[in-house]
């Protein structure tokens, strides 16, 4: 079976986000249990992925403390306002162990990071050796928002792809293993979910008035997306594209791409640093009660 990432990595020279259905299921294996209730054959598989997820975690972290690893593990999520990207982290993450997990999001800067280079923030939030971090918004909103609005000039963010691809190069060499996911949803979708926001009182807290404006760009973003995706998606670092529309599509093709990555880079578990036959000699020996 063709494996989900090469089926939704962007090939840097062909690439077309207009040509991504946002409703699509690449990828979906095509079984009896899929077709006949593909919301709760994906909520099943989430979870057994999880159980996967945890494992590769928890090795990841002993590997980290007995000093075997300079390996981390980063998922970064962007997308268009309502795309998900809140939803997924919480089904995506939910059977990992909090100690060894960093979820960091990503608004308009502070007063202080408006002191430094754009970069400065991210390479602060980036997570430590052993631990799996998950960015919701990142280093690409200095060439989405900042390009549609004009925060900067031109000169100045048309030179951020290439500091953004030299960036993650020397991250990717000193261990960081990144998993770059779009998650593409409709105009359709969008409207559909602010509406059920508006709907919802306990949804109120999610609703932002400014989204409705900036909706009004949708196209201007779809271009600033493309152009983002296109010209950062390395070798080393590739991007991938997630139809969205359905949730449950979505849930499960981030959590197979996060899977497929922490597994190639699982380190396995540390050996003892001591003598385990010794060690079970002088626990044996302890009197039952002290
Ligand atoms: P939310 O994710 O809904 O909390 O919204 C965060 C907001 O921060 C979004 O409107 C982003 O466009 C904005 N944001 C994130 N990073 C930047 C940035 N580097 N410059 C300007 N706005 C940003
Ligand atoms: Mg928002």
């Amino acid at each position: 079976m063709t494996q989900l990432r090469e089926l939704l990595a962007v090939e840097a020279g062909s690439f077309r986000l207009d040509k991504v259905d946002p409703r699509g299921t690449p990828g979906l294996p095509d079984s009896k249990a899929v077709r006949k209730d593909p919301k709760a054959w994906a909520r099943e598989a989430v979870s057994s992925i999880g159980t996967e997820l945890a494992a590769y975690q928890e090795k990841l972290f002993a590997s980290a403390k007995s000093e075997r690893t300079d390996r981390r593990v980063l998922l970064l999520l962007q997308a268009m306002d309502c795309g998900g990207k809140d939803g997924t982290v919480r089904s995506v993450f939910a059977g990992l162990n909090p100690t060894g997990v960093e979820a960091v999001s990503f608004g308009p800067p502070t007063d202080e990071e408006k002191q430094h280079d754009f970069l400065w923030r991210i390479e602060r939030a980036l997570p430590a050796v052993g631990h799996v971090g998950v960015f919701n918004r990142s280093q690409y909103e200095d060439v989405l928002v900042v390009r549609v609005h004009g925060l900067v000039p031109e000169d100045v963010w048309s030179q951020r792809y290439e500091q953004i691809n030299a960036f993650e190069t020397a991250q990717a060499e000193a261990g960081l293993t990144l998993v770059k996911v779009m998650l593409h949803i409709s105009p359709e979708e969008q409207r559909q979910r602010l509406l059920d926001r508006l709907d919802d009182p306990t949804k109120f807290w999610k609703y932002n008035p400014g989204d409705v404006d900036e909706r009004a760009r949708w196209d201007d973003y779809q271009e600033a997306y493309q152009a983002a995706l296109t010209r950062c998606s390395t070798e080393a670092n590739p991007w991938f594209v997630v139809p969205a529309d359905r949730k449950w599509y979505r849930n499960w093709a981030v959590a197979t791409l996060l899977r497929d990555a922490m597994a190639a880079v699982d380190p396995g578990y540390p050996p003892a640093d001591f003598d385990v036959e010794a060690e079970r000699q002088r626990v044996r020996a302890l009197s039952q009660g002290i």
